[in-house]
């Protein structure tokens, strides 16, 4: 054996126990958002609200997360208005960001661009009224189902009045789909349905884990380098139940949780986007068409055929019939162990 091959051998051996165990993740950083505020809940119940608020709040604050939570000003007249409000109160008080996301949470494509930009003043001036007592100002918008204008001119109708009115769009780089997971685990909640509640909470955590590798990952093939992310997610029974795991999962991914401003100073976030058509999507695809580069898109799962089937159910029925805790408990006595003999 010459010198240079049993160097090799050697070079090799030290190798080979490393290459059996996968590299730890980059550390990495990512912005926590939440859209739809006061809550995305199924469930027609006020009380139930403002449990999961208060759930996911405590949780983010647990873990000292920064977080940015869009307002749909629309709701505000849902449920019991006074207590939709003191929901968007409470998250000012638990020291977090609220950013714009329209009145009604309509589609440029399905309302045109001079009803969506009604629209986003609508929200500006209920967030204005909201924000003027503690000093505070909008700044951040993000766009209902992502969709940023069908026509050119559309977008730059929409784009002019943002800048106009101090907003900066609010871009989102990882899309777990969390409500796919949400609404069933609303419903199961509200059959009391503790089993299944289980499963879908372990599914969702599955599939956001799948998420965040395979944006990260898209990210890289795209910049050539870790990028600061922004992580989309609803205020959801579903994510204030899993606020811990959340934080396992990030941790297990190496990802330090931001405040939105400071993900936003990644050059990346300078990346043109012109994207213009009907199409809402995520960033790293709006940046594939600006870079001309392929996401590894064989490798992109949605969430599971049966999550998507029961999403669509559940939501479909709740359209019908409105989906509360009581309608479907099972009676008390059922509940009660025999009587002693
Ligand atoms: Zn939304």
């Amino acid at each position: 054996m010459r010198p240079a091959t049993l160097l090799s051998a050697f070079l090799l051996a030290l190798a080979t126990p490393a290459a059996a165990a996968p590299p730890p993740p980059a550390r990495g950083t990512v912005a926590l958002t939440f859209d739809d505020l006061p809550e995305l809940a199924l469930v027609e119940d006020q009380d139930y609200a403002d449990a999961l608020t208060t759930a996911l709040l405590a949780g983010l604050r647990r873990h000292h997360y920064p977080a940015t939570g869009f307002v749909v000003g629309g709701k505000l007249e849902e449920r019991v208005p006074a207590r939709q409000s003191a929901i968007l109160q409470q998250w000012l008080d638990a020291g977090m960001e609220l950013g714009n996301h329209t009145f009604s949470h309509e589609s440029p494509r399905e309302i045109g661009a001079a009803a969506y930009i009604a629209d986003i003043a609508h929200d500006d001036a209920v967030l204005r009224t909201l924000l003027a007592p503690r000093g505070l100002k909008p700044r951040w918008f993000r766009h209902p189902y992502l969709e940023t204008g069908t026509t050119a001119a559309a977008r730059r109708a929409i784009d002019t009045w943002l800048r106009r009115h101090g907003y900066r769009v609010a871009p989102v780089t990882i899309v777990p789909s969390d409500y796919e997971f949400a609404e069933p685990y609303d419903a199961a909640l509200a059959r009391h349905d503790d089993v299944h509640a289980r499963a879908l909470r372990r599914a969702w955590l599955s599939y956001l884990q799948r998420s965040i590798v395979w944006y990260r990952q898209a990210a890289h093939a795209l910049f050539g380098r870790d990028i600061a992310h922004v992580l989309l997610l609803h205020a959801t029974r579903l994510n204030a139940d899993t606020v811990d795991d959340l934080a396992a999962i990030l941790e297990r991914n190496r990802l330090k949780v931001v405040p939105l401003s400071r993900a936003m100073r990644d050059p990346a976030y300078r990346t043109p986007d012109t994207y213009v058509g009907k199409d809402g999507l995520d960033w790293l695809s709006r940046w594939e068409l600006t870079l001309k580069k392929p996401l590894p898109w064989d490798e992109f799962r949605e969430p599971s055929a049966r999550i998507q089937a029961e999403y669509a159910r559940v939501d479909k029925d709740a359209e019908t019939t409105p989906l509360t805790l009581e309608q479907s408990a099972p009676p008390a006595a059922e509940e009660e162990p025999a009587p002693a003999p």
